[in-house]
């Protein structure tokens, strides 16, 4: 017997603590929700949303769960429900690893598997430490790598909310298409880039450093596609000083950018280390993979990771994921979105910048999207969405807009993300941009 609305509004204020925001103020802006199908949720009225960011840019097959996935995560519960990662081997475990070295491109052919992306890059950083005996990771100030305090540390994004750091992170400065030019065009600003990270990898002393780690494509930071150049450079200083490359593929992984993994966006870019998650399951159970190439994996043949977890390698999210990945193969997900849906995300935020004189600079790769908003009086950015601020108003009233057209968003600072499911149709995302255009017309920014 489902309970009805009130029964979940009075239980939710009485018990339901909210992560993000102050709970009262989040709990009352979301919609209750009740059902899921395909690009769309809908809540306890009925009313139609489309998922216009695939929630946290991870539900990345929609909300239909194919029948083959459903079988899978059933016989898994059926046959043997949980066994610890440290004292059992399941078939899954074995599955997903093989399917996966097939898919990573070079060696990456190493597979841990923990619960979620921050403990995933923590996995990484404890590796590449590991591996290298040294300690001091570098990271950019764009970028977001988790909620847990190592993942945090290394985060450069959310800076202003830490109440302390861990020890032995720097932040780099990347070459930013928004804020500030390093060159007169993508090539120049990726080389100078380059020398400034070697001036800074030797300002640091290089055998203190024991990895350079990622996004290849900063998501949350506002979907910052790098000069062609960068990675590379970011390789080579790597491998001339024996530093591991870590990226960080939990947002772009899995189809987002139009490839399977971002950095495969780029010519000759072989990481060390690949972290990802949320696109693994299509957030339908969590579980993350941490891909390593042989010769650190070699490494950890004779000498223990010391990593425990209790959900690491869980055999019903490693059976989810093995059928996800296989049936996003099979239908050829991926290739789909490059064909079909890449394109009209393309064309349809350019005309976006085009015709309002709100929206600034659309980046969009694949189904991965991200323009500015600005104000159309002094040309700064509207910011905070989060709430608060000098157009809070108008914030707030956009944000109604979006409620009533039925598109569910969400943002950072003045950024809207556009990041539908990857199944969405060609026919769906023009009807998404077509409400996102009404809610932008409604409001005076
Ligand atoms: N890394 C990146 C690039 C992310 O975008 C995120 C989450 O958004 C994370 C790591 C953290 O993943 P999780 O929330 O599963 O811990």
């Amino acid at each position: 017997q489902n309970w009805s609305k009130q029964q979940i509004d009075r239980a939710a204020k009485d018990h339901v603590v909210f992560t993000y925001g102050p709970t009262d103020a989040q709990r009352d802006a979301v919609p209750l929700l009740r059902r899921g199908e395909g690009s769309y949720l809908y809540d306890d009225d009925g009313k139609q949303y489309l998922d216009w960011t695939s929630q946290a840019v991870c539900a990345n097959l929609g909300h239909t769960v194919p029948q083959s996935v459903k079988a899978a995560v059933a016989q898994q519960l059926d046959t043997l429900p949980y066994v610890y990662g440290g004292l059992g081997l399941v078939e899954p475990r074995a599955r997903l690893a093989s399917l996966l070295s097939e898919i990573l491109p070079g060696d990456l052919n190493g597979f841990l598997f923990p619960s979620s992306g921050a403990e995933a890059n923590e996995a990484a950083i404890r590796i590449a430490r590991q591996f290298t005996g040294r300690s001091k990771i570098l990271t950019r100030y764009r970028s977001y790598h988790g909620g847990t305090a190592t993942a945090l540390s290394a985060t450069g994004d959310f800076r202003r909310n830490f109440i302390e750091d861990a020890p032995g992170f720097v932040r780099l400065m990347d070459p930013n298409p928004m804020q500030f030019s390093w060159g007169r065009d993508m090539a120049d600003a990726s080389e100078r880039a380059r020398g400034a990270l070697r001036e800074q990898v030797l300002g640091e002393g290089p055998d203190t450093i024991a990895a350079i780690l990622v996004e290849a494509i900063p998501g949350s930071a506002g979907v910052l596609l790098p000069p062609d150049g960068y990675l590379q450079a970011i390789r080579s200083i790597c491998d001339e000083f024996g530093i591991v490359m870590i990226i960080d593929e939990v947002m772009a992984g899995f189809g987002r950018t139009g490839k399977m993994f971002g950095f495969q966006r780029f010519d000759d870019v072989l990481p060390d280390i690949v972290t990802f998650a949320k696109g693994l399951t299509a957030a339908w159970l969590p579980l993350a993979g941490v891909a390593m190439r042989s010769h650190i994996q070699d490494h950890f043949r004779t000498n223990p990771l010391g990593y425990g977890a209790t959900y690491q390698a869980h055999p019903v999210s490693l059976a989810c994921g093995y059928a996800v990945v296989k049936h996003m193969l099979d239908e050829d997900i991926v290739g789909r979105v490059q064909r079909e849906t890449a394109p009209v995300m393309e064309a349809e935020m350019a005309s976006l910048v085009e015709d309002f004189a709100c929206i600034r600079q659309a980046r969009a790769v694949g189904l991965f999207a991200c323009c500015d908003l600005v104000s159309t009086k002094t040309g700064d950015r509207v910011a905070p969405m989060a709430g608060g601020g000098p157009n809070a108003e108008k914030v707030a009233a956009f944000k109604r807009a979006l409620k009533e057209e039925g598109l569910i968003a969400f943002f950072r600072n003045c950024m809207i993300h556009v990041c539908p499911p990857l199944t969405i149709t060609p026919e769906e995302l023009r009807d998404g941009f077509g409400r996102l255009r009404r809610a932008l017309s409604s409001v005076d920014f």
